[in-house]
């Protein structure tokens, strides 16, 4: 088998999978309000196309598949897509990250599917709050959360976007509803991804300064469940609660990137922070074979950028972060 190594000597074993670049919230430094330069329908990868990819991915070593959007649980039947890379051989992990406002409904549906773990993203509390950044309502959310916790997602991890004079305020409360819930909890810096991220950098806030504020509270274990991603954990002492922190603007993570995205017209990103991209729909519909497709994603990563660039070129990423998927 041949291994997506890429020029920096990474290898690639995990795709983050767009299914769709539509949303049922408007987070503000995600996707500004009155957004509508969605995808047309037909320019959506097919289920059966997604399949094909995927399985070539895993024929070269990808193991991991995460589906996320815009918010994937507003494709339709997207249960029977988790089920079908659920059964591919090689995949072993498939995860999800939603905003849960649907999840109520669709938590066992998924959980039978095959996705065993999820990420929810939730920044707030408070329902005027959530009301104000999101334009949705917080009773979905919980709702969703409790409906997965009940099934038996685990781990469930809450993704907490901090920003400040927003919700810096929260923390604490995070912390203690996380460690009530049996929730792993990951703070993250914010991102100047496409003309909303950029717009909301006024409110970042660098994640030492709230690692430095825990500190002073809870008593923190460093070098917990360093895991295959960017979130660096400590465990809150004498709690089952483990905390991440995301820091791709105070101290990026690059050098151990791997993973490249999958947006949902067929798109395929080498880097989130990057516009260095490949079109693989038009490939898939002019009939590449399976061999064809295996040498176009080994091509691919052999040009996947060394880095993200957010702190020196801002202004560079043009996309909103629901195009691409987080
Ligand atoms: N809709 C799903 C959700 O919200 O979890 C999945 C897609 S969403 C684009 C994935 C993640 O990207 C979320 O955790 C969200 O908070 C994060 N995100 C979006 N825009 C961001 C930005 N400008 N900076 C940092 N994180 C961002
Ligand atoms: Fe939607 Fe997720 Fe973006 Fe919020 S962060 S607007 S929930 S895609």
């Amino acid at each position: 088998m041949s291994e997506l190594l890429d020029p920096f000597g990474r290898r690639i074993e995990y795709v983050r999978l767009s299914v769709t670049d539509r949303c049922d919230l408007r987070c503000e430094y995600c996707m500004p309000k009155g957004f509508k330069d969605f995808h047309e329908p037909e320019e959506w990868l097919r289920f059966d196309e997604i399949e094909r990819v995927i399985a070539a991915f895993a024929r070269l070593g990808v193991s991991r598949v995460r589906l996320t959007g815009g918010e994937p649980l507003v494709r339709r039947d997207i249960h029977l897509l988790a089920g079908r890379l659920a059964r591919l051989p090689g995949i072993d992990d498939l995860s999800l990250s939603t905003n849960a406002t649907r999840l109520e409904k669709q938590a066992k549906l998924l959980h039978h599917a095959g996705i065993k773990r999820i990420n929810v993203s939730l920044d707030t509390l408070h329902a005027d709050r959530f009301k104000h950044l999101t334009g949705g309502k917080l009773e979905k959310v919980i709702a969703g959360l409790m409906a997965a916790k009940s099934t038996g997602f685990m781990p469930i991890k809450l993704n907490m976007v901090v920003m400040r004079g927003v919700n810096d305020d929260e923390i604490e409360d995070m912390v203690e509803f996380c460690i009530e819930h049996d929730f792993t909890l990951r703070f993250i810096e914010i991102m100047p991804m496409g003309a909303s991220g950029r717009a909301a950098t006024d409110r970042y806030l660098n994640l030492q300064t709230v690692r430095e504020r825990l500190a002073k509270r809870y008593k923190l274990i460093e070098g917990m469940m360093p895991g295959g991603g960017p979130a660096r954990y400590v465990q809150v002492a004498g709690t089952e609660l483990r905390i991440g922190f995301i820091t791709p603007i105070s101290q990026h993570f690059c050098q151990t990137c791997n993973r490249v995205r999958l947006a949902v017209d067929g798109t395929l990103y080498l880097c989130l922070g990057q516009e260095d991209r490949i079109e693989l729909r038009p490939l898939l519909r002019n009939g590449i074979d399976d061999e064809g497709l295996e040498a176009t994603l080994l091509d691919a990563i052999s040009r996947k950028p060394e880095r993200h660039e957010f702190r020196e070129k801002p202004q560079k990423v043009l996309r909103f972060m629901s195009m691409t998927g987080g």
